[in-house]
């Protein structure tokens, strides 16, 4: 790369500061102390423009399932590239890699969510759910059932779509959002919002509310309840046990599709193929990204039950697509991708060997004097910093100050973890090793210590 091996960092980040505006992210901010530049990245490990290297605890944004430097995926592009770069998958055409890998997904995906519409992420894919669910209904004779019912502090993407399906306020609060006909219940964290109850009746409170909700709305006019199984940017909130059993038996009783985001927990984060397995949930349909390319290439995608597929089939024309649906080198990346992950049985190791490992670790950062609570779902943890262990409390403001300081001793302890508020996530490339855990233990006990 030219520009990485001729200029200092400084001059990167001026120049960074001075024309790339970045998501998530004030600007002014940026700007002062210039943005941390990622040059290479091997096996779990990054390695930034000053030669620093850093355990990726997040994956990158909870996406490198199978971890960084694997030849055989660059490989697979560059074959793809030269074949067929790019074709669309509109008005009756199609082509290998879409059909190869919507086969594909289908075998691996529990129940028969046989088919897939494919999108470039999670966000789109999301969108795509909204429209699909509603044009469902009417394709069934009920254009009325159009509410999609989310929870507050769930995050469903960045799009208008995405956005709105979330429950993120500050998101909410720049851009005139939610669009119509969203709904939303409490969330089910337990630690932040469980007041007196146990947690197993906390679970069952807060599935409860979509019963409410529906019957507040009229089930004549709800299209779907969408959830991730865990909400991961909401901060790795694991739900309580009774949970998803009472969102299951509301669903199957009241006439609503169920969606299952399973952006994050898909492609073997929780420990089984999909997180659906781990809470023994049945969607009708289900949202895909992330790990399904674990982001060597931008693709999502919307799969949904035989009986869904052959309604949509039954209404006519879909009028929605995105140019790059099925783009083929994405999906022969991601074939790739899902080749490695089976091949190497990464999945049967997490469940078997690096998850159990990773949770008796994690859970003793539990004891640490600053730490409320730890929790662990298969490859996806936090912890929930506290000032006062006894009470379940967060720091006051709950602006993420602590956070954010944790965050920085991390980095500075060669470890890059993430902090929603005050509690502290990671969602490590699955192919992890004991060694390295034992690493990322050390390190974040470290910025813990620090951060005291
Ligand atoms: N859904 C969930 C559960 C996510 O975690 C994310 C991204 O973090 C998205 C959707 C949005 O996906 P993307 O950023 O690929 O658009």
């Amino acid at each position: 790369n030219m520009i990485t091996n001729h200029l200092p960092t400084e001059e990167l980040q001026a120049l960074d500061a001075a024309h790339h505006l970045h998501p998530f992210t004030d600007g002014n901010a940026l700007a002062a102390k210039g943005a941390r530049v990622i040059t290479r990245a091997q096996g779990v490990t990054l390695t930034d423009s000053d030669g620093n290297d850093y355990l990726d605890a997040m994956a990158g944004l909870w996406c490198v399932n199978i971890g960084y430097g694997r030849d055989s995926i660059a490989d697979v592009a560059a074959r793809q590239m030269k074949e067929l770069p790019y074709y669309n998958t509109f008005f009756q055409t199609t082509h290998v890699p879409a059909i190869a890998l919507s086969q594909k997904l289908a075998e691996l995906a529990p129940g028969d969510l046989n088919h897939t519409f494919f999108s470039a992420g999670g966000s789109d894919a999301n969108d795509t759910n909204i429209r699909l669910v509603r044009h469902y209904w009417a394709a069934k004779g009920k254009p009325e059932k159009k509410v999609i019912i989310s929870r507050h502090n769930a995050y469903h993407g960045s799009t208008m779509g995405g956005a709105s399906l979330g429950g993120m306020k500050p998101m909410h609060a720049q851009g005139g959002l939610p669009i119509p006909d969203i709904a939303f219940i409490d969330q089910p964290n337990w630690y932040a919002e469980g007041g007196d109850l146990d947690p197993a009746e906390f679970g069952l409170e807060r599935a409860r509310q979509l019963e409410a909700k529906i019957a507040e709305l009229g089930e004549n006019k709800v299209a779907a309840f969408i959830a991730e199984p865990v909400q991961g940017a909401g901060g790795v909130v694991i739900p309580p046990e009774t949970y998803w059993p009472e969102i299951q038996r509301i669903c199957d009783e009241h006439e609503i599709l169920l969606i299952a985001d399973e952006v994050i927990c898909g492609f073997g984060r929780t420990g089984n193929w999909f997180g659906s397995e781990t809470f023994n949930i049945r969607p009708d349909v289900m949202t895909i990204a992330k790990g399904l390319s674990s982001g060597y290439a931008p693709i999502g995608g919307s799969m949904v039950t035989d009986e869904v597929a052959a309604t949509l089939n039954a209404g006519g024309d879909f009028n929605h697509g995105y140019t790059y649906s099925g783009h083929p080198v994405a999906a022969a990346v991601a074939l790739e991708n899902l080749r490695i992950l089976e091949e190497e049985k990464i999945v049967e190791t997490v469940c078997n060997e690096t998850a159990p490992y990773l949770e008796e670790k994690w859970m003793q950062l539990g004891d640490h004097p600053l730490v409320g609570q730890a929790g662990i779902c298969g490859m996806m943890g936090s912890i929930a910093m506290t000032p006062d262990k006894s009470a379940r409390a967060g720091f006051a403001g709950g602006a993420g100050q602590v956070g954010l300081i944790c965050r920085d001793h991390c980095f500075s302890n060669g470890l890059v973890m993430r902090h929603v508020g005050d509690r502290m996530i990671i969602s490590p490339p699955l192919v992890l090793t004991k060694s390295d855990i034992d690493t990322l233990i050390d390190r974040a006990s470290k910025a813990l210590d620090l951060t005291l």
